[in-house]
């Protein structure tokens, strides 16, 4: 069954790891999805490796900064050009961080609020105005993190900026139900993207001890939430942030 036949989707952080799952996972279920990544060359490859998958499934590229409101109001408006509509803006690019409190600079705490916070924003402005105008409402999904419930030891700027998305993503959600638009946001445990899969077997076992589903999670696994609350099946759902970590909590 393909659950967003007919759908136009904008991804951001969609060339690698857990975005591109999503990507192919709304692809696979008969949506149009204009992905957008950081550089030309990784837009460029994730696109060329979609297309030698399916050369009829309907994707494009682009390579907005995410900080530049214009920037990212002319690629949506384009993506909404290229495929006639926009009914759904996944939020997912974003940067993660370890660095010590007393390493810490306000110019990184800044670059994360940055990307990981203010970026949605800029995106989410000009969606909105899109599917206000389409009149038949929208579905918003972002990225949150299982750092967001609980913190994390190191790198503050990343849980600080993961709990201000489960904000924006309960606040939008109240203020965009009464135009039918849904707002809601996955929130990944450790998932099995480039940066896990390369860590050595003796750091990540003692990870794998800690998670009561006794292993990581795939990029498809957190894909799968994104596909339900994209599609009508969570038509009554929204202001949710859904966990997909194996009920990990460090
Ligand atoms: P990744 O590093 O593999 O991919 C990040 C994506 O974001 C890429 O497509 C990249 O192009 C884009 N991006 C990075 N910096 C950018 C910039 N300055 N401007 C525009 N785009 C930029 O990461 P991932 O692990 O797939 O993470 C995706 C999302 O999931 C992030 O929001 C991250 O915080 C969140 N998350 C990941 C995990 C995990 O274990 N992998 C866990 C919890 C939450």
């Amino acid at each position: 069954m393909e659950m967003l036949k007919g759908k136009v989707a904008v991804v951001t952080g969609g060339t690698r790891g857990i975005g591109f799952a999503v990507v192919k996972k709304f692809l696979e279920n008969g949506a149009k999805v204009m992905l957008f990544g950081s550089r030309a060359e990784t837009v460029d490859k994730a696109l060329s490796e979609l297309r030698a998958e399916n050369s009829a499934w309907k994707v494009e590229g682009d390579y907005p900064n995410l900080n530049d409101p214009a920037a990212v109001e002319a690629a949506i408006n384009a993506a909404k050009e290229k495929f006639g509509r926009l009914d759904i803006l996944v939020n997912n690019a974003g940067i993660s961080d370890s660095t010590k409190v007393e390493n810490y600079t306000a110019e990184l705490f800044g670059k994360v609020m940055d990307l990981n916070v203010t970026a949605i924003f800029n995106a989410v402005m000009p969606a909105v105005k899109i599917m206000r105008e389409q009149g038949n409402g929208g579905v918003i999904i972002n990225t949150s993190s299982m750092v967001s419930i609980c913190g994390q030891p190191g790198g503050v700027a990343y849980p600080t900026s993961k709990c201000a998305v489960n904000g924006l993503t309960w606040s939008l959600a109240r203020e965009l139900g009464p135009s039918g638009i849904r707002v809601n946001a996955v929130a990944p445990g450790i998932t099995k993207t480039d940066m896990v899969a390369a860590l050595p077997e003796q750091m990540i076992q003692p990870l794998i001890n800690a998670i009561p589903l006794r292993r990581v999670g795939e990029p498809d696994d957190v894909a799968n939430a994104f596909l339900f609350l994209a599609s009508d099946m969570a038509s009554y759902v929204t202001g949710e942030i859904l966990s997909v970590d194996g009920a990990m909590r460090t």
